[in-house]
């Protein structure tokens, strides 16, 4: 979601897979917004996806590449949040994919989706086309906090992290080739994604997220697939945090001299861009701001 109507369309292009590890690829965003990362992860018996794309369109082009990945091989698929463009294509694997995820991310999308599917056709013509036909899937299976998905040879590791950007993220680790798909707890390249829209959605925490990232930064991963933007080394999981909490600090230290809230926005956005002169999403700052002055104790 950006503040501008997008005029680009939001489509999941496969192209320049990367592969990360034996039987582990990333259809990656090329930089488009509204585009995710996508995971491929094969064992000996099973196939894990990881995010569907934005509506049926793309998501059955990610299913036809990853039919073909899998060789008759058993289908799973999970997404890491509600989020459209990471979830709203899920319709399109049924009775292909078995469908995993955790309980706060299912109710997440029970809950919030006929919302955010409202909320995102409003954002222009190019991604409305991509949502017509959407209908919202109901997952085949849900755990609750941990879930180890055996795809034979190799165990895949689903964590729900609890609350940040959204209440039902999930990461999703493969351990034996140390690679982290975290969804948008990280954007590479990009200032972090606050879907900060009172009164419609507050979920979003960013002290919970800092948490999160502290416990992800321990985990000490090889690769990180963030949510959007490149694939990167563990290095991103501090920049992310380090950004969070100068974001959380310029805000509060400003809260607590009683400026007004637009004075603290444009001084912190002023701050944060001179910071990162080459992060997209400058106006995810103002979001950010606003869930942290929520936040003030
Ligand atoms: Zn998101």
């Amino acid at each position: 979601m950006s503040s501008e109507p997008l005029t680009h369309e939001p489509v999941v292009e496969i192209r320049q897979v990367q592969e990360l590890g034996r039987d582990l690829v990333v259809i990656p965003n090329r930089g488009v917004e509204l585009v995710p990362n996508i995971g491929v992860i094969g064992g000996n018996h099973s196939v894990l996806v990881v995010e569907t794309g934005m509506g049926p369109r793309n998501a059955e082009k990610v299913l036809a590449f990853a039919s073909e990945y899998a060789k008759g091989r058993k289908l799973y698929l999970t997404t890491t949040h509600f989020h459209p463009e990471h979830a709203f294509g899920a319709q399109v694997f049924a009775g292909e994919a078995t469908y995993l995820v955790n309980g706060a991310q299912a109710a997440d999308l029970a809950g919030k989706g006929p919302g955010y599917l409202e909320m995102f056709r409003g954002l222009g013509t190019p991604v409305a086309r991509q949502l017509e036909g959407v209908e919202l899937a109901t997952p085949d299976a849900v755990y609750d906090d941990t879930y180890e998905l055996d795809l034979g040879g190799r165990v895949v590791r689903m964590r729900a992290t609890g609350r940040a950007h959204s209440k039902g993220d999930q990461v999703v680790t493969v351990p034996d080739a140390g690679v982290l798909f975290t969804g948008d707890l990280v954007e590479a390249g990009q200032f972090s994604i606050f879907p900060w829209f009172p009164p419609y959605d507050v979920d979003v925490s960013g002290l919970r997220w800092i948490e999160v990232m502290r416990r992800l930064i321990a985990t000490d991963p090889r690769v990180v697939v963030p949510g959007h933007g490149d694939i990167s080394g563990p290095q991103v999981l501090v920049d992310v945090r380090d950004y969070l909490e100068l974001l959380r600090d310029e805000t509060w230290v400003r809260r607590d001299s009683a400026m007004s809230t637009e004075t603290i926005v444009a001084e912190v956005e002023a701050l944060m861009i001179r910071r990162h002169p080459e992060w997209a999403g400058q106006g995810w700052i103002e979001k950010g701001v606003g869930c942290f002055c929520a936040e003030h104790a």
